[in-house]
């Protein structure tokens, strides 16, 4: 394979492949960070009422597009078709919230002596957002959106596997009126057109999505320029089950947090860590509740579960229940699969293993969770806590005292008690430790594509 061999896209329900793009190499992404910074300039000039109608038109043209964008998700990505229409609508609330946010991005007036001291929040000039394949869209647009809204321009490079519906938002943006060059997406492979995005000098910022064993080599590569950069990355995190919580509810809440988006989710809970004196019942609970999720077609509305992303995942996965087995560990529970073409894997719950199992401490990435017990609060903690990782959780208990507790002493950075919900747009989004630096989402995400700018103007005349 060449630096600019065509990527193929295939069906991850069937196996083929529906589509061909071309690869960027390093120049092209020369190009296009040149141009973009050209069009950055015109875009931060305008009024901000003016970005922000432009970004709300854009979300009105995605809003008229989502079903559409919804089904090339299913195709590229193998998406549950609703889940796909969620996520198509994710990108538009988030242009609308972010519009709402580009005249509200004012800087502040601070006393001093002698004149006026007053903040700027500049926007950045080009901004490199990489995204991986496992929510392509949403991913893509927590990104861009804010990046956009606070002045900059931006050039995306999708995963290998799913160009598709960034590349058709770009058209989007561009039918909706946005200037030329002001959102490019550039599919390439990582190593190449990724890499060559990171280390280029035109290139304010870059916020990486992504697995943490990338996130630490772009990290690692923008630290020669002080390059600005946000880092989602991987995750492991636990669903803690104490023995005073409601156990049907926990239990029949429990499988689709691990098994949405066949378990590619970086909050994917899938370390439950079940109090001792409920373990056996909950995990009586659990079987049933695992075994009648249904996995198969992702166009078929009434489908839970779709396939893997691709072989190599699919593989991987294998992989990790292979050697959980050689740890000690069961297949307690079982899911059903559809058998033939297509990247299918059934829903697995693991018992048995020690915490330390790669298992039951690494990311799977896919529908495999690993049960542990526990004997008190103290140690339930030290088990949420007891990975690289920091980016969700969730705790389910009656005790209000003890979910404030625990939701202060698990590093990580979403929790949700007696849910698993954890991300709103509107809400900030992020991790802890090897789960990645910064924030996205919530009340703040613009600011993030800022630079505080602090000028002092005398009213003296003369520097006394
Ligand atoms: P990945 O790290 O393999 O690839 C992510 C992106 O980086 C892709 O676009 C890839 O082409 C690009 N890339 C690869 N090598 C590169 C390089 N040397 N320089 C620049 N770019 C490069 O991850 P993936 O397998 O696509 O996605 C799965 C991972 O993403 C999981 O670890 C998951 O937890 C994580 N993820 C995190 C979040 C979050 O918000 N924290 C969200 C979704 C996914």
């Amino acid at each position: 394979m060449t630096d600019s061999s065509p990527l193929d896209v295939l069906d991850p329900a069937t196996g083929e492949t529906i589509a061909s793009v071309p690869g960027a190499t390093a120049a092209d992404v020369d190009d296009a960070v040149r141009r973009a910074a050209r069009a950055q300039t015109g875009w931060a000039a305008l009024a901000p009422g003016e970005r922000a109608r432009q970004l709300r038109r854009f979300a009105a043209v995605v809003d008229e597009h989502l079903e559409e964008l919804a089904q090339l998700e299913v195709r590229e990505a193998g998406h549950i078709v609703g889940n796909a229409r969620w996520e198509a609508g994710n990108v538009r609330d988030l242009l609308d919230y972010a519009a709402g946010g580009v005249e509200r991005l004012t800087g502040r007036q601070i006393p001093v002596a002698g004149g006026i001291d007053v903040t700027f929040l500049e926007p950045l000039g080009v901004i490199g957002v990489i995204v991986p394949w496992n929510f392509p869209m949403p991913i893509a647009a927590w990104g861009f959106a804010p990046a956009l809204a606070a002045g900059n321009a931006v050039v995306l490079k999708p995963a290998e596997t799913t160009p598709l519906t960034a590349l058709r938002l770009a058209e989007l943006a561009l039918e909706a009126g946005l200037p030329e060059d002001l959102l490019q997406v550039l599919p390439g492979r990582g190593d190449v057109a990724g890499e060559a995005l990171v280390r280029h000098p035109g290139v304010a910022k870059i916020v990486f999505t992504g697995s943490s064993r990338v996130g630490r080599r772009v990290m690692a590569l923008c630290s020669d320029q002080v390059k600005r950069i946000t880092l989602e990355l991987g995750g492991k995190s636990p669903n803690i089950v104490f023995a005073d919580a409601d156990l049907e509810a926990a239990a029949a809440a429990a499988p689709m947090a691990f098994l949405d988006n066949a378990g590619q989710d970086c909050c994917a809970r899938t370390r439950i860590l079940v109090q001792r004196p409920v373990y056996d019942r909950f995990l009586e609970l659990l079987e049933p509740a695992v075994e009648s999720v249904r996995v198969g077609d992702p166009a078929d509305e009434r489908t839970q579960m779709g396939p893997l992303i691709s072989r190599a995942q699919l593989e991987r996965v294998g992989a990790y229940v292979e050697g959980a087995r050689g740890d000690g560990g069961t297949p307690a529970i079982r899911g059903r699969a559809p058998e033939g073409p297509g990247f299918w894997f059934p829903p697995t719950v693991l018992t048995g293993l020690s915490p330390e199992a790669p298992a039951a401490c690494e990311e799977i990435f896919g529908p495999v969770a690993v049960v542990l017990p526990f004997e008190d609060e103290a140690d339930a903690v030290r088990l949420a806590n007891g990975t690289e990782y920091g980016l969700s959780g969730s705790l389910w208990t009656r005790d209000v005292g003890r979910a404030l507790r625990v939701s202060r002493a698990v590093r990580a950075g979403n929790l949700s008690v007696n849910s698993h919900s954890s991300v709103r747009y509107w809400t900030p989004f992020g991790g802890f430790g090897a789960s990645g630096i910064g924030r996205e989402l919530g009340p703040d995400a613009l600011a993030a594509f800022t630079e505080t700018k602090n000028v002092f103007i005398s009213t003296e005349g003369t520097d006394r």
